[in-house]
């Protein structure tokens, strides 16, 4: 991959150690050093250039490079480059943030809270279903619902939520009270002869079951990515998250809708939440949200859940939680340009529209004889391999079929996401239509080199 004998790679080997890493792994093959970006592609250090087919970490949106957004932290670092919001200390990029987020977002959600990460935000949405219902005079209501392969976040309490194994094993989590249900996926985990409709039936019974089988005043909140990403880019069957919004009234549950990777236009939709047609009681927005040229996070609320904080911190005296980087104003001033160029651009209607012609060429992948199943919408999609079509017996899992795949995705140009055998993708929101053909073609490309390995190995 990268050659050791450069020395920004034998440093990185030296005093780095990375996340979400085989560590040892890193020390033998050393790091892709990326230079530099523009729009939606990178170039590596050896002047590879790339489509970044992940728009990083699910969260460019408006590409790399956009001189608006470095021209709004210039302004902002000359202007005001660090204030806090702790007692009742506020700054205009704070507020006018924080204003538009509440424009943009379904109207029952009125006030906003800024963190520097969806790790933070999850962890501060935890704590604020205890505080509430603490003040609510229902110490025993604090357990959440949260599904399998979701992906939360990382710190002790936001893991916890976190559904996959590999942030659970050996960190001794979950650490907060949580159950986690069937993921929502009806291609791998629909019985055979299940109908869809039937499938999302069971689920919904196994959240009833579970909320009374646990005590409904137990029960604080049901969080959930309404297309799940980190987990394999998963779309919820028919009628599933409606079920879960009236399962959640019925209870006097809490719905969170985490939208750390959906909101800003992932989906065609400015939101999640809209596509699948549920008003979330909580929700939490970072990534796109200044396509992470900062780290930014925003949780909003309703009313209901803002009165019941406001009561009781007149009542203690404080809300005693916040960060040294809550509404950094370098950050909120990136983050409102870059929304005002999602708005000016119309890049949710850019996803709707080049989303379509993405999901069109991707199906035709599953004809592609090492494709179980393609899957997406708007602009995110993921492309699963498995050893048998008809049967969708994955390849065994020491194969790493997944991460080879990605290395002959990245041999073609394209970088994509290895979650298990399929292969995510989710480019910048600025993508065009001739970009997304190419984007597929390089996947066809890498899948069958993929294949002619597997041939190679005597596995097919
Ligand atoms: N929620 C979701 C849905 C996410 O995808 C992520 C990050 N991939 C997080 C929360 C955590 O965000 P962060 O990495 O900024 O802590």
């Amino acid at each position: 991959m990268t050659d050791l004998s450069n020395s920004l790679a034998a440093a990185d080997i030296a005093h780095s150690l990375h996340p979400y890493t085989n560590a040892r792994a890193h020390e033998d093959q050393g790091p892709m050093i990326i230079s530099r970006g523009e729009g939606i592609y990178v170039w590596d250090s050896n002047g590879k250039q790339y489509i970044e087919g992940m728009a990083g970490l699910w969260s460019v949106a408006v590409g790399f490079s956009e001189p608006r957004l470095k021209a709004a932290a210039l302004a902002q670092m000359d202007e005001l480059p660090y204030y806090h919001t702790f007692t009742s200390k506020a700054h205009a990029p704070q507020i006018r943030l924080a204003e538009k987020l509440v424009e943009m977002s379904p109207e029952a959600l009125t006030k906003v809270f800024f963190t520097n990460s969806g790790s933070e935000a999850n962890d501060t949405v935890i704590k604020m279903v205890w505080y509430l219902n603490n003040a609510l005079g229902r110490p025993q209501k604090k357990k959440f619902l949260a599904r399998n392969k979701a992906y939360h976040g990382v710190t002790v309490a936001s893991a916890s939520l976190t559904g996959l194994p590999g942030n659970h094993t050996d960190f001794d989590l979950p650490a907060i009270p949580v159950t986690h249900l069937t993921t929502p996926h009806y291609w791998r985990f629909g019985a055979q002869g299940e109908s869809e409709a039937q499938f999302t039936a069971r689920l919904l019974k196994e959240i009833e079951d579970t909320i009374l089988a646990e005590g409904p005043e137990t029960i604080a909140a049901f969080i959930g990515e309404p297309v799940m990403g980190a987990g394999g880019v998963i779309l919820p069957p028919e009628g599933y998250w409606e079920g879960v919004a009236a399962l959640c009234k019925k209870y006097d549950i809490l719905l969170v809708a985490d939208e750390v990777i959906n909101g800003f236009g992932r989906l065609g939709t400015t939101f999640g939440c809209e596509s699948f047609g549920f008003v979330p009681d909580i929700m939490v927005l970072s990534k796109q949200i200044s396509s992470s040229y900062m780290p930014l996070a925003a949780i909003l609320v309703s009313d209901a859940v803002y009165n019941a904080i406001a009561d009781n911190s007149a009542k203690i005296g404080t809300f005693g939680h916040g960060y040294t980087g809550s509404g950094h104003p370098v950050a909120c001033a990136v983050g409102l340009e870059n929304l005002k160029i999602i708005e000016e651009r119309d890049l949710v209607g850019n996803a709707a529209r080049v989303g379509a012609v993405m999901q069109a060429e991707l199906a035709r992948l599953a004809d592609h004889p090492l494709v179980g199943e393609v899957r997406g919408t708007g602009l995110i999609a993921a492309v699963e391999m498995v050893a048998d079509k008809a049967a969708r017996t994955p390849f065994d899992a020491k194969l790493k079929l997944g991460a080879k795949a990605a290395e002959f995705c990245n041999e073609q140009g394209l970088i994509v996401r290895a979650i298990g055998d399929a292969l995510a993708l989710c480019p910048p929101l600025i993508v065009t239509e001739d970009e997304v053909r190419e984007i597929v073609a390089r996947m066809e490309r890498a899948l069958d080199a993929t294949q002619a390995w597997l041939a190679a190995e005597g596995v097919i």
